[in-house]
C-alpha cells in the first residue's frame, strides 16, 4: 500500500466521529479543516531508525501529517527542538519518543525537555515494549514529564487519535498563553500609558519642571514636615517682569526658548532638596525646606541677580530680563495651607512688583490688609451704590443638548453696570463682594432675578432651564431654601427649571455644611452641577457622595482639546467618570467647530462656548 493511495480518508476512518451521529455539512467542514490545522503542527519522532522508516514515521506521514521531523538520539532530539526555537524555524509541538531503543535514556530526556520553560507544556508521548512489569513502570515516565504511553506494536487506529488529542492540547494550550501573553502587554501598555498621564499631569509640558499642582503637593509635605520638625521652611514666587512684552513682539517660540533658558537658570541655583515649579506661564515657585528668614532671603536675591544678569539673544536682539520674587515662610508654629502659602507668596510678589520690579519681597500680613482695603475701599461703595440703583443685570449663554444641538437652557452670568454705563464681568467684583459681605445681596437678587425671567419666558419657551451661579455662603444660609421656594411659587415656575452651579473647591471644602441644603434644594426638584469640575481634582469616592446632577469640566481643560494629548485624556477619563456616576457631563468654553465635534464624539452630553453663542443680555426667542 502506496502512502499517497490511502491517506485521506485512512485519517477519516481514525478520527470520524462515532456511528448514529451525522453532523451537518458545514459541520463537517470546520471539523476538517481544524484537523487539517492540527496536520501541520510538528511532530518530532525519535526511533533508532530515521523518519519514514519507522512504522510510527511512517504512520504519520500516510495520515497526511505533514511536518514530522526526525532524531535517532538524545542529542539529536535536543538539538531539533532547539533549532525549532530559531527565529523563523517551524516550531516543533509534540514529541513522539520510542524508548525501546537503546540510544534513548527516555526518563532523562523527559526531565532535560520539561527544565526548559519553553518545552514545558509540549506534549511527549512514550512508546515502550509492553512487558510484565509494565504498569510498575507508568508512574516514573509520567513522573519524568510523559504525558502518554504506548506499546509495541504500535496500531494506527490508536497512535493517530491520542497523537490528534495531544496536538489539540497543545493548540488550546498556546492559544491561551498567548491571550496571557497579549493581555500582560496590554497591562504593562496601560501602566505605562498612566505613569505618563501622572508625569504629565504633574510636571510642565515646556520645561519638564513640576507644574502647580504638583507643587502644592509637595508644599502640603513640606508644610506638614515643618510642624512635625520644628523647621521652617520658604516658597520663593518668582515672576518675569518683561515676558508679555518679549512674547508679543518675538512671537510663541521665542517666548517658550525664554521661559525654557529661565527654567535653566533657577535649576542650576538649586539645593538639592529644593523643587522648582513652573505655576503659570511666566510665573515660577522655588520651595526651600528647612532654612530660616535670613537665607531664604538670601537664595532670593541670588536668583534675582542670576536672572538679572542674563542677557536673552535673538536673531537681531538682546533683551535684559529681570524678576520680582515675593518670598513666604512657612514657619513651625504656623497653621497655614498650601494654597494659602501660595497666595501669600504670590501676594509678596505683587508688592515686589508695585515696589518696582526687580526687587525680592518678604510676605508681610499688613501689606494684604492695606491691599484688600485699598481694593475694597474702592469697589465697596459701587457695589453698594449698584444694588442701591439696580445696576446689576443678567448676560445668558445657550446650552446645548449633545447629540442634537438643540438648545436647552441657559447659563445666567451676572454683570454690573457702573454709573458710567461700562459692564463689569463677576470676576472683579464677586471676590471683593464676598470678602465685604455684600455677597448675601447679589445673591438674593439673583435668584429673584433668575426665577422672574423664566416666569417671562413665553409659553413655547417653557421647557429652558436656567443655570444659576451662587456664592458659596448661599448654601450655608438657612434663609435661601424658603427664598427659592417662595418665589418659584410666587411666579408659577418648576423648580426643576432651576440649576444651581456650585464650584468644585467650595463644594469640597464646605460640603459637611452644605450638604443639608443642597439636599433640600433637590428635593424642592432644583438641580445641582458641579462648575470648573476638574480644577479641584476631587477624589473619587468624594464625587461619588456629591448630590449634583451634572458635571460641569472646567473650561480650562477644553479650550486647547484640540492639540492637548493630557487635556484629551483628562476630558475622556471626566466623561467616564460621570458615566459611572450616572451623571450628565458638560463642556463649557466650546470655542470652535472641530472641538464641539471633538466632545460630540467623546460623549459628552452638554456644551455651550462662543462657538455655540456668546453671553447675551436677552434669552433669544426660541
Ligand atoms: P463660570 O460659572 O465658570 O462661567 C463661565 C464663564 O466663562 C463666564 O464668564 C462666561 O462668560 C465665560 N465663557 C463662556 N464661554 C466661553 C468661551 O467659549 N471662552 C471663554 N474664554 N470664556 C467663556 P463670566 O461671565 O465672566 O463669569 C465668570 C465667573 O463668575 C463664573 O464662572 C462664575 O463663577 C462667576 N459668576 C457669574 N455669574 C455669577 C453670579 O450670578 N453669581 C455668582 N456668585 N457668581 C457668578
Ligand atoms: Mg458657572
Ligand atoms: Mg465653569
Amino acid at each position: 500500500m502506496s502512502p499517497a493511495h490511502n491517506s485521506s480518508r485512512d485519517t477519516r476512518a481514525a478520527t470520524e466521529p462515532a456511528a448514529g451521529y451525522s453532523p451537518a455539512q458545514d459541520e463537517l467542514q470546520d471539523i476538517h479543516h481544524r484537523l487539517d490545522e492540527l496536520r501541520a503542527m510538528g511532530i518530532l519522532v525519535a526511533a533508532a531508525v530515521d523518519g519514514d522508516a519507522t512504522p510510527v514515521g511512517a504512520m504519520l506521514s500516510r495520515n497526511s501529517f505533514t511536518h514530522v521531523v526526525s532524531a535517532t538520539n538524545d542529542q539529536e532530539v535536543l538539538q531539533a527542538l532547539r533549532s525549532s526555537l530559531d527565529f523563523g524555524a517551524r516550531p516543533i509541538d509534540m514529541l513522539l519518543l520510542d524508548v525501546a531503543a537503546t540510544q534513548f535514556d527516555g526518563h532523562a530526556l523527559c526531565r532535560a525537555i520539561r527544565r526548559q520553560p519553553a518545552w514545558r507544556d509540549m506534549p511527549i508521548i512514550l512508546i515502550r515494549q509492553r512487558s510484565a512489569w509494565q504498569e510498575d513502570m507508568l508512574p516514573g515516565s509520567f513522573a519524568a514529564g510523559a504525558t502518554d504511553i504506548l506499546f509495541h506494536p504500535v496500531q494506527r487506529v490508536e497512535l493517530i487519535p491520542r497523537v490528534i488529542s495531544a496536538l489539540l492540547l497543545k493548540k488550546e494550550r498556546d492559544i491561551c498563553r498567548q491571550h496571557e501573553s497579549e493581555l500582560e502587554t496590554e497591562l504593562a501598555e496601560r501602566k505605562v500609558m498612566e505613569a505618563r498621564l501622572q508625569y504629565l499631569v504633574s510636571h510642565d509640558d515646556l520645561t519638564g519642571l513640576f507644574n502647580r499642582r504638583r507643587l502644592e503637593l509637595a508644599l502640603e509635605d513640606v508644610i506638614a514636615n515643618a510642624r512635625a520638625r520644628g523647621q521652617t521652611a520658604a516658597l520663593l514666587y518668582v515672576d518675569l517682569d518683561q515676558f508679555k512684552v518679549i512674547n508679543d513682539l518675538e512671537g510663541h517660540a521665542v517666548g517658550d526658548r525664554l521661559l525654557m533658558s529661565v527654567a535653566n537658570i533657577l535649576r542650576k541655583h538649586l539645593g538639592a532638596h529644593d523643587i522648582l515649579a513652573r505655576i503659570s506661564s511666566d510665573e515660577y515657585a522655588v520651595l526651600i525646606e528647612d532654612t530660616s528668614e535670613a537665607a531664604a532671603m538670601k537664595r532670593a536675591e541670588a536668583l534675582r541677580i542670576a536672572i538679572d544678569e542674563y542677557r536673552f539673544r535673538t536673531e537681531d536682539r538682546n533683551y535684559h530680563v529681570c524678576a520680582s520674587i515675593g518670598v513666604a515662610l512657612v514657619l513651625p508654629h504656623e497653621d497655614i495651607n498650601a494654597s494659602e502659602a501660595l497666595a501669600r507668596s504670590s501676594q509678596a510678589c505683587f508688592e515686589a512688583k508695585t515696589h518696582g520690579r526687580n526687587l525680592v519681597h518678604l510676605f508681610n500680613k499688613d501689606d494684604v490688609e492695606t491691599n484688600i482695603l485699598r481694593h475694597a475701599a474702592d469697589w465697596v461703595p459701587r457695589i453698594r451704590e449698584a444694588l442701591a440703583q439696580d445696576r446689576f443685570c443678567m448676560f445668558f449663554q445657550p446650552v446645548i443638548e449633545l447629540p442634537g444641538g438643540r438648545v436647552v437652557g441657559y447659563e445666567a452670568l451676572i454683570r454690573m453696570r457702573d454709573n458710567d454705563g461700562t459692564l463689569i464681568t463677576p470676576d472683579r467684583f464677586i471676590p471683593v463682594a464676598e470678602r465685604m459681605g455684600l455677597i448675601h445681596d447679589i445673591d438674593i437678587w439673583v435668584v429673584q432675578y433668575a426665577i422672574g425671567v423664566l416666569a417671562r419666558l413665553p409659553r413655547e419657551q417653557s421647557d429652558l432651564t436656567l443655570n444659576v451661579n451662587l456664592s458659596i455662603h448661599a448654601f450655608q444660609d438657612p434663609a435661601l431654601l424658603p427664598l427659592v421656594r417662595d418665589n418659584l411659587e410666587r411666579n408659577g415656575v418648576a423648580a426643576d427649571r432651576i440649576t444651581f452651579e456650585i464650584t468644585e473647591t467650595a463644594a469640597v471644602a464646605s460640603y459637611d455644611q452644605t450638604r443639608n441644603m443642597i439636599n433640600q434644594l433637590r428635593e424642592l426638584g432644583c438641580r445641582f452641577a458641579l462648575d470648573d469640575f476638574g480644577t479641584g481634582f476631587s477624589s473619587f469616592n468624594y464625587l461619588k457622595q456629591f448630590p449634583v446632577d451634572y458635571l460641569k469640566i472646567d473650561g480650562s481643560f477644553i479650550r486647547n482639546l484640540l492639540n492637548d494629548p493630557v487635556d484629551q485624556r483628562l476630558v475622556k477619563s471626566m466623561i467616564e467618570v460621570g458615566r459611572t456616576l450616572g451623571k450628565l457631563v458638560v463642556a463649557e468654553f466650546v470655542e470652535s467647530a472641530e472641538i464641539l465635534a471633538l466632545l460630540e464624539e467623546y460623549g459628552v452630553n452638554r456644551a455651550q462656548g462662543h462657538f455655540i453663542g456668546e453671553p447675551l443680555p436677552e434669552i433669544l426667542p426660541g
